[in-house]
């Protein structure tokens, strides 16, 4: 921890922030964490404000996009305490990320000391108000140069933090996707790599034209079998079996995804990880069994669906009294903001 340099900001933007009206992920904290790979080595971790970096144009997270990125959040709890949701989780599947893009591996002591020192000097960064959080990004990507189409020889890793207030999951309509692809197999679907993300936008930009706000992923062979929802893992409710797809080379193997699973279990849900196809979807929307459909993941944590659309017809989701989303999603947050047991041991303390 000592070795970790610190340069604080001049000026801190705390004041002129309003955390009444945070949205999500539009304002960062004053600092940031920095450390470059270069000659076959991590260098040393640094704590520097929030700034511009500097890059030359040749750098190859421009030309061919060997980038990765993590999410996660740290909350504050009522006397204060600064927690995280199973951090390991997400500093395995960064360095699982970075194998799939020949990133080189990131040292766990780098990745925690540093977060670890990062939400102390910004603690005051945490917001604390119902549904709030300190949204975190670590993120790696090359910075070392050259045309030619191989991996870098330099990378960065960086974490940069943002206030947030409740990720916007309204009435969520979806339409299920039979053209365009978010993975493939031996592909890098699994890996939160950057370009994912940009191949999902001009989809997605179809659909919001059309009345949707998100996109289903279907599998990219038969496009039969539903995968995910967005950018979050998806679950559907039959009568009162809760639904997922297993991981895959396609599926991202998501932390808020793996956590539900075990709290329906506890919770004594029925629930089965299997594939499920559009078909059986439809059909049960039309005789009246398909109960909920949501999405997972770190930002919304549970984001449900109202309807869907599919061949240009809309399924509207009924209302449950006793909906599951509602349910698990109250439990994972309890856990995630210390106001429960956590029998899971999924909460690591910070400070
Ligand atoms: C990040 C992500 C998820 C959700 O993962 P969490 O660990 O729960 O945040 C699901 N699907 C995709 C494609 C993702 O990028």
């Amino acid at each position: 921890m000592n070795s970790i340099q610190i340069t604080h900001a001049k000026h801190s933007k705390l004041k002129s922030t309003d955390f009444k009206n945070l949205g999500f992920g539009k304002f960062f904290s004053d600092h940031m964490l920095i450390c470059d790979y270069k000659f076959g080595v991590w260098g040393a971790p640094e704590i520097i404000p929030f700034e511009a970096i500097s890059l030359m144009p040749s750098s190859k997270i421009f030309h061919y996009g060997q980038s990765i990125f993590e999410g996660m959040k740290a909350y504050k709890d009522k006397n204060s305490n600064t927690w995280l949701f199973r951090p390991d989780e997400n500093f395995k599947r960064l360095n699982k990320s970075a194998e799939r893009l020949a990133i080189p591996q990131l040292p766990k002591n780098i990745f925690f000391e540093g977060l670890i020192k990062l939400l102390n000097i910004d603690n005051d960064w945490i917001p604390s108000a119902e549904g709030s959080s300190l949204y975190i990004r670590p993120i790696i990507f090359a910075t070392g140069e050259g045309f030619h189409a191989s991996p870098a020889d330099a990378y960065r890793f960086m974490i940069a933090t943002a206030p947030s207030g409740p990720y916007f999951s309204g009435k969520v309509k979806v339409l299920i996707e039979e053209t365009y692809s978010r993975s493939a197999n031996g592909g890098v679907g699994f890996a939160k790599a950057g370009g994912n993300y940009a191949g999902q936008f001009y989809p997605t930009q179809l659909a919001i034209k059309k009345g949707y706000n998100q996109v289903i992923w279907t599998d990219d062979n038969t496009h039969e079998y539903i995968e995910e929802a967005g950018a979050m893992n998806i679950f559907i409710r039959i009568n009162d079996t809760l639904i997922t797809g297993p991981t895959s080379d396609r599926i991202l193997d998501g932390v808020t995804r793996k956590s539900i699973i075990q709290i329906a279990k506890n919770e004594g849900i029925n629930l089965e990880v299997r594939k499920f196809k559009v078909s059986e979807v439809i059909e049960a929307s039309n005789n009246g069994s398909l109960k909920e459909m949501f999405g997972t993941g770190t930002a919304a944590v549970i984001s449900p669906i109202s309807a869907y659309g599919y061949r240009g017809k809309d399924y509207i989701l009924p209302k449950n009294k006793d909906s599951y989303a509602t349910r698990l999603k109250k439990i994972i947050i309890d856990i995630q903001t210390n106001k429960s047991e956590d029998s899971y041991k999924w909460r690591f303390k910070v400070c």
